[in-house]
Order: C-alpha cells, then sequence, then structure tokens
C-alpha cells in the first residue's frame, strides 16, 4: 500500500470517520469493458480483468464498495443488473444523496460519497504537499487549452 494510502487510512481511522473502509471505484474502463464506446450509456461490455475478483474480495472483507457511473439515474438498474451477473453481489441503486455507504450491498450512484480511495482511470492524484495544481496539472496527458481546440469550442 502506498505511503499516501496508508497516511489517509490511518487518519481516516483515527478520525473514527465513516468513509474509512468504504471504496469508491468508477465504472466505465476500471470495472465495466465499454469495448465499443459509449453507445448512449448502454451497459454491453465485458468485465476488466481482475475486476470482479477484487469486488467478490473486497466485500468479503467486509469493505464497502459504491461503484460511480456518469449514467443518468435511468441507467443505474442496468449498472447494478450488469453488476449482479458478473459479481453475483447484491447491488442498492442510490435514491438519497449519500454522504457515506456502508454495508454488504454495492451501491450503484453517481454522487460523490466519502471514500478512503476513489479508483478512477480518468483521476490524477492531486496532493497539496507534493506540488499541488502544478504537479496535477503536468500529470494530464495533454494541455487542457488544446483540448478545447480539438473540441472546437469558441
Ligand atoms: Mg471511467
Amino acid at each position: 500500500m502506498s505511503t499516501w494510502l496508508l497516511e489517509r487510512a490511518r487518519t481516516l481511522a483515527l478520525a473514527n470517520s465513516p468513509s474509512r473502509k468504504t471504496l469508491v471505484i468508477d465504472y466505465d474502463g476500471v470495472i465495466h469493458d465499454q469495448n465499443d464506446g459509449w453507445r448512449d450509456g448502454a451497459v454491453y461490455g465485458p468485465p476488466i480483468p481482475g475486476a470482479i475478483e477484487e469486488l467478490q474480495n473486497r466485500i468479503a472483507g467486509g469493505w464497502s464498495i459504491a461503484v460511480v457511473t456518469a449514467r443518468h439515474h435511468d441507467l443505474h438498474h442496468d449498472v447494478a443488473r450488469w453488476l449482479e451477473k458478473h459479481a453475483g453481489l447484491e447491488t442498492v441503486v442510490c435514491e438519497k444523496r449519500h454522504a457515506y455507504w456502508h454495508g454488504p450491498k454495492v451501491l450503484v450512484t453517481n454522487v460523490k460519497c466519502g471514500a478512503l480511495a476513489y479508483i478512477d482511470d480518468n483521476a490524477i492524484h492531486f496532493n497539496p504537499r507534493n506540488g499541488g495544481w502544478s504537479t496535477a496539472l503536468a500529470a494530464l496527458p495533454y494541455s487542457p487549452d488544446d483540448v478545447l481546440t480539438i473540441g472546437g469550442r469558441e
């Protein structure tokens, strides 16, 4: 485990934070392989190798898992059914704006809740004690200004 994660786990445990044993995991690109693009949010791909086993192991170990998706809430039940089918885990679709999540069921949500850590294929780690914004922005694989140009925004 990284030094950063150990420090964070220790801090949350000492504070008795409800998020100390919760992981928030991005669905697309981390659990679900969108091997043919977005397709209006359809859930159609296979699991990312290793994802199902890790979800099952974490739940068996008493962790709470929130799976986040940018999909509209109307499609969250599709994500839940996919998780139940592929992982055999019970799910619950977020109907409230949970600040924290606990329990053996996997929460499907598009709300950011408290967690020990977030696992996301598009994330860049921000550390105010290690370079802050300049380091985080330098880790982008492209310049934000270039993206605006590519996207055609004025
Ligand atoms: Mg993703």
